[in-house]
């Protein structure tokens, strides 16, 4: 039966780290947040944000935007945050209105205010190989040309990953899911443990190819959004298994992965909920600590 890797055990970790950071800077940390329309999963983390960012002394300021914003007044209230010295980093909330462009607003946001880390500046550090190490809050970005902010939730997959103390160096990494905010950058973190990673994607299960890499991964993470895509057969005996995808079927939040037979395979299980997204939001607040830190020293 696989041990269960819990996100919130780690979150907790590094909250308390967080919070000696905060108290350490000359001023509250503020974090705006835009939200445009009302979807309920985005309306729901960002309650999350909020609550946690409050627990940890920073000001968290929601920006709400009716869903008929134009993309344009969108862009002049990321300029207007921008160069608001008040404003330590700009978060907007996905999903965006079909005619707002998500990639062109993102290139917007200062790369230093850019705490989801998905600014082309910050993405090709972590392309260039050059991620932060693993180094308390407020000292990364004294490694000189390192990045101080990586994408959240391919940093906590990142930080579920070594929890285990297991060592990726060599090991068969497959994702499922290339997108921008997750398997995109997550294969170049695995890239720079020395993992041998493969990317699957709709094009892997439309060749009917998806139940073989799923089969030979050591390290399997798959983060697309379909409930049960992954059979719990198809989980080689011993491997970690990291589900970012959050589904709702039946009025339960479940994953990718058929959890019930993966545990029996796996040597390692991310709950769903329970892994992945509780350490996202503290990894977001990371990014902002961060990011607080540069703008005030
Ligand atoms: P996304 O942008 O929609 O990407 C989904 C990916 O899955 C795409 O690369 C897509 O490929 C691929 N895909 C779709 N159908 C597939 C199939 N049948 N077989 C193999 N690959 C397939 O979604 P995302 O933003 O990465 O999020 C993915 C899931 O993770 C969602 O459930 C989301 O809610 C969850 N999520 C959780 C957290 C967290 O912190 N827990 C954070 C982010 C996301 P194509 O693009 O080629 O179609």
């Amino acid at each position: 039966m696989a041990k269960l890797l819990e996100g919130k055990i780690i979150a907790d970790k590094i909250k308390e780290k967080l919070k000696a950071s905060v108290q350490s800077l000359k001023q509250a940390p503020v974090l705006a947040s835009i939200l445009v329309g009302d979807d309920p999963s985005a309306v729901a983390y960002v309650k999350s944000q909020a609550k946690i960012a409050t627990s940890l002394g920073i000001i968290y300021k929601l920006y709400q935007l009716a869903e008929s914003i134009s993309e344009d007044e969108l862009i002049d209230l990321v300029l207007k945050l921008n160069t608001d010295v008040s404003v330590n980093g700009i978060i907007v909330q996905i999903p965006l209105p079909q005619d707002i462009d998500y990639m062109k607003i993102c290139e917007l946001i200062l790369p230093n205010k850019d705490v989801e880390g998905m600014h082309p500046t910050n993405i090709g550090k972590v392309f260039f190989g050059r991620a932060p190490l693993e180094v308390a809050p407020c000292a990364a970005g004294l490694l000189t040309g390192r990045a101080r902010i990586v994408a959240c939730t391919a940093n906590a997959i990142m930080e579920l990953l070594n929890s285990t103390g297991i060592d990726l160096y060599g090991k068969e990494a497959v994702i499922v899911g290339h997108s921008q905010i997750v398997g995109k950058p997550l294969a170049m973190l695995l890239l720079e443990k020395f993992a041998t990673v493969t990317i699957c994607h709709i094009a892997t299960s439309k060749a009917g190819k998806l139940q073989e890499h799923v089969e030979r991964a050591e390290v399997l993470i798959v983060a697309v959004g379909q409930a049960g895509l992954i059979k719990g057969e198809w989980i080689k005996t011993g491997a970690i298994v990291v589900d970012v995808g959050i589904n709702r079927l039946n009025g339960k939040i479940v994953g990718d992965v058929e959890f019930a037979t993966a545990q029996k395979r796996a040597a390692y299980i991310t709950p769903v909920p329970g892994g992945v997204g509780p350490l996202t939001v503290v990894i977001l607040m990371r990014n902002l600590v961060e990011a607080a830190c540069a703008q005030q020293s």
